[in-house]
């Protein structure tokens, strides 16, 4: 079986971009993959987090992998702080990339723009991202569009590793779906969906209430006309609304503009709505059953075990070939 690893922040909400660019993907690989889903509580805090809000989170968005079908018999579901060879092997890796690398990551630059202090581990982050990856010779790594890049300089990093080290890592390679790989804000379709948003309007939460939901969707900006099209360079918001549409409704881009042919914008955002209530209600319902469960701990207790079985093994072998005394 190939090796699937991934992860997302609990730096807020998971989100419906989230969902489409990522989380659907996890749960259709953990049948045909040997999958190791995390949550990246180490990455999260490259930005500040609040100690309490970064718990509640942690666990939430490990309890809306459950919920959104991902089965922790036949996943492995861990929370990344809990093995700490990722933050060891991370260290490593940081050793191992150019800082002119780092400097050409957008993610950098969009988070660090116009921010007074940044924190060195939002440069930095990348590298523990490509640690994350390697420590598990994964194969496949499902992620959105916007994290190409990072896996780019993972894929570079194994290369170098190999190069002078000797063969070690597998290059691993992106899995990112062909639409719905970069979901665009609800209030600014130049911009993706981040559960990181101060604006709680530019995204829809996975656990956002039905009339939350119906509400952001009513309120997303689209442009002043009413052809239901999908033009992304001339109707960015419209077609950003229409490819959601068929993500979560399993419709083509053509049965969505047929749909709605000559109707305007007002019955598309409404079936818009409706469609993504289908498909969050049932997701929340198992979400408030595995959170009330008290089941969390003891699932991600066992992940970890299984998780850090392969990481340190592998994390060994790394220190051994780069010369440190292994004991
Ligand atoms: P943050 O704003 O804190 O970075 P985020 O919403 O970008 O949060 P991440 O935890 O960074 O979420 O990413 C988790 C996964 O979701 C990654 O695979 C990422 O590529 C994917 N993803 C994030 N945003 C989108 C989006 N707008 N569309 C599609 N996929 C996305
Ligand atoms: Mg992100």
């Amino acid at each position: 079986k190939l090796r699937v690893l991934s992860g997302m922040q609990p730096s807020g909400q998971l989100t419906l971009g989230n969902y489409i660019g990522a989380l659907k993907n996890y749960v259709k690989l953990q049948i045909t993959h040997d999958c190791y889903f995390m949550v990246v509580d180490l990455h999260a805090i490259t930005v500040p987090q609040e100690p309490a809000a970064l718990k509640e989170q942690s666990e939430s968005v490990a309890a809306l992998y459950l919920a959104a079908g991902i089965d922790p018999k036949a996943a492995t579901v861990f929370l990344q702080s809990t093995v700490s060879a990722h933050a060891e092997l991370g260290w490593l890796m940081t050793t191992l990339t150019y800082m002119g690398e780092l400097e050409r990551m957008t993610q950098f630059k969009d988070k660090s723009a116009g921010k007074e202090s940044v924190g060195a581990g939002l440069f930095t982050y990348p590298s523990l991202m490509a640690a994350d990856i390697l420590l598990y010779n994964a194969d496949l790594v499902p992620v959105g569009d916007d994290q190409k890049q990072h896996l780019e300089l993972t894929r570079d990093l194994a290369q170098r590793f190999n190069g002078k080290f000797g063969e070690t890592f597998k290059i691993p390679q992106g899995y990112i779906p062909e639409v719905g790989a970069r979901v665009m804000s609800l209030d600014d379709a130049s911009k993706k969906m981040s559960k990181s948003n101060p604006n709680a309007g530019s995204y829809i939460a996975l656990l956002d209430a039905p009339d939350v939901v119906r509400k952001k969707i009513s309120r997303a900006v689209t442009d002043s006309g009413r052809e239901v099209k999908f033009d992304p360079a001339n109707k960015p918001e419209v077609s950003n609304l229409i490819s959601i549409y068929t993500q979560v409704a399993d419709k083509t881009i053509a049965e969505v503009e047929t749909l709605y042919e000559g109707q305007g914008y007002g019955p598309f955002k409404k079936d818009l709505a409706e469609a993504v209530v289908t498909v969050l209600e049932p997701l929340q319902q198992r979400y408030r059953e595995i959170r009330e469960s008290g089941e969390l701990h003891r699932i991600l207790a066992e992940g970890k075990e299984r998780a850090a079985e392969q990481a340190e093994r592998m994390l060994k072998e790394v220190k051994t070939k780069m010369g440190f005394v292994v004991l």
